[in-house]
């Protein structure tokens, strides 16, 4: 009997992972993942959206083996330790200006629990208990521990887990393509603006914070939202004094172009969060990070009880934070963000080319190095195929034979490579997409 496979993998169906062939990646190097067998796969979507500069960057791995050789561990409940103090004042020196306080966590989804953590007790510290509703946008995703979990949009990520989740106050996401109001018409005209904005004339007294994805809901399958969306909704929460939580943890550390995607329309929340790239993309690190508003709130040597009670045992760990403060401190002496800018305009002229009339190719959206195209069976109607069909699925895996790495989200082809990537890299990646449509398209009638 062969030996049986030990891992259950994270948002994988087993069934269908144990009937394909397994990649077992055993090194990467650059944008480059080299499996056990020595073939090698460009990771176009650096390995699930975190690494930013290559994988092996020396000054990354040297920043982390000099760390580990000087202090592997030590809490930050209650002490601290240098590697956290230089990291939390070079987190400072590139984000928002106004966003001056850093609570470390270690994933993504920590970092939103901490959040909204943070946004409701803010105000039960104000004396304004009452306002304890949190809103998020339609098909949201912000992690998959349970307060992140709650905020995601409905669907099999959510339902089966609806027992254990609170409800958010829903508001329309600005995804063009399928929008109820302005799908078929040339200018966004806004309107879901407006349902944010009838949202909290009625009911802001009750609400603690507003949480987007700012510009790009990178789960809901790359969906951009149109320029001056985040801005509106940043003055709205302001006019209406509730918070607002940006989730950058796909966004953040320049995929987007800038530092920030709310660097794009000049916004501060009072809340941000951060993750993924923050390391590079090596170690698991995150972080929340508040105004000094916010954090004041909680300061108060008289009452115990507005200290924020939440932690994670590795929080800030020593060398999480000497990776992610040797990747910061690439941005600040290579020009990353000016190479973003420069890749994804190559990149967008690239797939224009390659799919702007392609009968399975609805929509190409882009911000920065983050791109999703929605495959659909009809452009005319925009009908999507059977889920049933897997064809994102299908068209991935057949990229995987042009040496390519992608994992698409339902029918979007994610494209979201680490921000080093070279232009002959990302031919071979449209490349590797173009045949895949034309491999799953051969076996479906529908592309003949
Ligand atoms: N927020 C956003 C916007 C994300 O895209 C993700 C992960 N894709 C998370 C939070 C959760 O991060 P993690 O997987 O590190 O918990």
């Amino acid at each position: 009997m062969a030996h049986p496979y030990r891992i259950w993998h994270p948002f994988t169906q087993m069934a269908r992972f144990d009937a394909e062939p397994k990649l077992v990646v055993e090194r990467a190097e650059g944008n480059r993942l080299i499996d056990r067998d020595g073939r090698e796969y460009i990771d176009a979507v650096a390995s699930l959206w975190s690494v930013i500069h290559g994988h092996g960057h020396p000054q990354i791995v040297e920043a982390i083996q000099a760390q580990a050789a000087k202090l592997q561990h030590s809490t930050l409940l209650g002490i601290s330790h240098p590697s956290a103090i230089t990291l939390a004042d070079s987190l400072i020196r590139h984000l928002p200006q106004g966003l001056s306080r850093v609570y470390y966590s270690s994933d993504g989804a920590s970092a939103v629990e901490v959040a909204l953590k943070m946004a409701i007790q803010y105000w039960v510290n104000c004396g304004h208990p009452e306002r304890k509703r949190i809103v998020a946008l339609d098909m949201a995703y912000h992690g998959d521990t349970l307060g992140a979990n709650s905020l995601g949009g409905a669907g099999p990520f959510r339902d089966p887990y609806e027992p254990l989740l609170f409800e958010p106050l829903r508001i329309p996401n600005g995804y063009r393509y399928r929008c109820q109001w302005c799908a078929s018409g040339l200018e966004c005209d806004s309107s879901c603006v407006d349902v944010l904005r009838d949202l909290l004339e009625a009911r802001g007294g009750e609400i603690a914070a507003v949480i987007v994805e700012p510009r790009v809901q990178g789960a809901a399958g790359m969906i951009v939202a149109p320029e001056g969306n985040l801005s509106s909704i940043r003055q709205l929460c302001s006019d209406h004094d509730v918070l607002l939580i940006a989730d950058e943890v796909a966004t953040g550390f320049g995929r987007t172009g800038e530092m920030f995607a709310c660097d794009l329309e000049g916004v501060v929340p009072d809340i941000m969060t951060l993750g993924k790239g923050i390391t590079g993309g090596y170690l698991p690190l995150s972080a929340t990070v508040a105004t000094d508003r916010v954090y004041e709130a909680f300061y108060d040597l008289s009452d115990r009880n507005k200290t924020l009670f939440h932690g994670h045992t590795f929080a800030g760990n020593p060398i999480c934070c000497a990776a992610a403060l040797a990747s910061l401190k690439i941005f600040e002496t290579e020009p990353v963000l000016e190479r973003v800018r420069e890749r994804a305009a190559f990149l967008g002229a690239l797939l224009h080319e390659l799919f702007a009339d392609h009968p399975w190719v609805g929509e190409i959206r882009q911000q920065g190095l983050m791109v999703g195209l929605e495959l659909v069976r009809d452009r005319a109607t925009r009908e999507s195929f059977p889920s049933a069909d897997a064809i994102g699925w299908r068209v991935c895996m057949a990229a995987r034979d042009r040496g390519v790495f992608l994992r698409p989200l339902g029918d979007v082809v994610v494209l979201m490579p680490p921000l080093s990537i070279e232009e002959e890299e990302l031919v071979q990646i449209a490349e590797a997409v173009q045949y895949g449509l034309c491999e799953v398209g051969s076996g479906h009638g529908a592309l003949a």
